[in-house]
């Protein structure tokens, strides 16, 4: 048995966040991750932070595009708190070291992303923005934290509704046993459900799986975001093209030039993202080829270092103006049901980030938004455990019978998922997977904890990829109304 006052499982912006603020505190904190520490979706983004700190921005009108883009499905209690705390955590994250891109005026420069009003995206590095602030979240950490790399969390320890712990086997295949006061799940989304995805490949929706089989509810778990222009080529997706090389021009058009967006939205190539990853993903349908067209982007290479490497390593040369592109799962707006502080429904089990679910997306998270989530959610998880000292129980293992069914691969799992929970969704073909899932219940009846010395590190993901993908058809089979990025296409 080990022992962890607080316990962080993942190591993305959510997770970083919560153990700087609590070191400096000189809190002790154990932080699990599943790869190396960099491995994490916030180290891939590419767009930035958005926060209402120009001179002509307000962080009501933060709050109005939030709202707009999750279609007022969000919190707004929880939208509030996000956008009007963030002017305050971002400029502390500044203050602590962290270096934002500067305009000729040597102001911080804000760039446009889709659906804000105005100019609101800090970045760092051009589109290097999640790694640079990964990197100084790593700098802000102090010795009392100890970051354990290659460790997957298997389970969690859970009583009568209440957290005291984790499950977990690294790489050498040691399993381990943690007690904690406080466990927190900050393992990102689900973006490896699906086969083309802009997500790191350790991001397979262990969290949720985890938090289901512990209890705690779920939340709108049917909406996610397909990013419309992941590079992509002969069907294989490379990487993400940011939005942001839409907001400095780029215009997606088809084999023959036309502008694709041409009459769909008014905000045309910059309309909400479910709407343009539809139009792409319709034209994709029907075998055509679409490109982002970027030859009005003046300095593209410069702006963008991240997209003109993953091209150039995947033979397209930014300078020939047409980048391939097609839509790919990218952010999971539903989680484990959770309050801006983090508290989940079973106690002393915490969750930030992406695995979270506070209601600020809504129906569809608005760009950018969600890095600032991250950093301002897991400031006030931090606070919230410095102002609430809890002992928790350390509750004996009870031994678990039930074994694992044989799984289907990841590649069937993706398969399904794209063709039966996707962009586009039919009633009848989401009755058909979960009819398909259900087949995989280790006892015929539900995805129940397992005895964690019955499946190996890999079958215990394949197991958490059919448990997320199971719950989250159910819950796309219970919206009857097409919202948001919940698209249902009448058969
Ligand atoms: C390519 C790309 C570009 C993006 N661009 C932007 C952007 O510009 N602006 C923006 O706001 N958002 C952007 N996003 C979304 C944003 O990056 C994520 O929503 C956010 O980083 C999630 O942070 P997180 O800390 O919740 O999770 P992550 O950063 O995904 O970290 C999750 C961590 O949990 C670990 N983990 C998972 N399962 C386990 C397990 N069983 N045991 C132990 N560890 C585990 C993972 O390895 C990882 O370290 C982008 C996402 C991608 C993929």
């Amino acid at each position: 048995m080990e022992e962890a006052d607080i316990l962080v499982i993942g190591s993305g912006i959510g997770a970083l966040s919560v153990a700087g603020q609590l070191c400096k505190h000189k809190r002790k904190v154990t932080v699990i991750t599943k790869g190396l520490k960099k491995a994490c979706n916030s180290s891939l983004a590419q767009g930035g932070i958005s926060v209402a700190l120009s001179k002509e921005d307000d962080y009501h009108y933060h709050y109005e595009d939030t709202m707009a883009a999750g279609c007022n499905l969000n919190d707004p209690e929880a939208v509030m708190k996000l956008v009007s705390t963030a002017p305050g955590v971002i400029k502390e994250f500044i203050e602590s070291g962290m270096v934002f891109d500067k305009d000729e005026k040597g102001e911080l420069a804000f760039g446009r992303e889709a659906a804000h009003r105005l100019n609101r995206v800090i970045h760092a590095g051009g589109d290097k923005t999640g790694l640079r602030v990964v990197e100084q979240l790593i700098r802000n950490l102090t010795t009392d934290v100890t970051v354990k790399q290659n460790e997957m969390a298997l389970d969690l320890r859970v009583k009568d509704g209440k957290c005291c712990g984790v499950i977990t086997r690294d790489d050498k295949g040691e399993k381990h046993i943690y007690h904690a006061n406080y466990t927190i799940l900050a393992t990102g989304g689900i973006g490896q459900l699906y086969p083309s995805t802009s997500n790191d490949v350790t991001i397979t929706g262990d969290g949720l799986a985890m938090a289901y089989r512990a209890g705690a509810k779920l939340k709108n778990l049917e909406f996610i975001q397909f990013h419309p222009t992941m590079l992509t080529i002969d069907g294989n997706a490379y990487g993400l093209v940011s939005e942001a090389c839409r907001g400095a021009g780029g215009i997606l058009v088809n084999e023959k030039g036309e502008r694709i967006m041409e009459g769909v939205h008014p905000m045309k190539d910059l309309a909400p993202r479910d709407v343009v990853a539809r139009q792409v993903y319709a034209h994709t349908l029907k075998g055509e080829k679409i490109y982002l067209d970027i030859s009005a982007v003046k300095d593209f290479k410069k702006k963008f270092p991240t997209v003109t490497s993953i091209c150039e390593e995947h033979g397209v040369d930014p300078d020939d103006g047409k980048i391939p592109v097609a839509p790919g799962a990218h952010f999971h707006m539903g989680g484990v049901e959770a309050t801006t502080e983090g508290l989940t429904s079973v106690e002393g089990l915490y969750a930030v980030g992406e695995v979270a679910c506070t209601g600020v997306h809504g129906a569809n998270r608005l760009a950018s938004n969600s890095l600032l989530e991250g950093i301002v959610f897991g400031k006030l998880l931090a606070d919230y455990i410095l102002t609430h000292p809890k002992k928790t129980e350390n509750f004996p293992e009870e031994p678990i019978k039930t074994k694992l069914k044989s799984l289907p691969t990841k590649a069937e799992i993706r398969e399904k998922m794209m063709e039966f929970v996707g962009i586009v969704r039919h009633e009848k073909k989401m009755l058909d997977i979960l009819d398909w899932f259900k087949q995989y219940m280790p006892n015929g009846e539900d995805f129940t904890r397992i005895d964690p010395d019955s499946a190996t590190n890999e079958e215990t993901e394949l197991y958490n990829m059919v448990t997320a993908g199971y719950l989250i058809a159910k819950a796309a089979f219970s919206r009857k109304e097409s919202i948001g990025a919940h698209f249902i296409k009448e058969d």
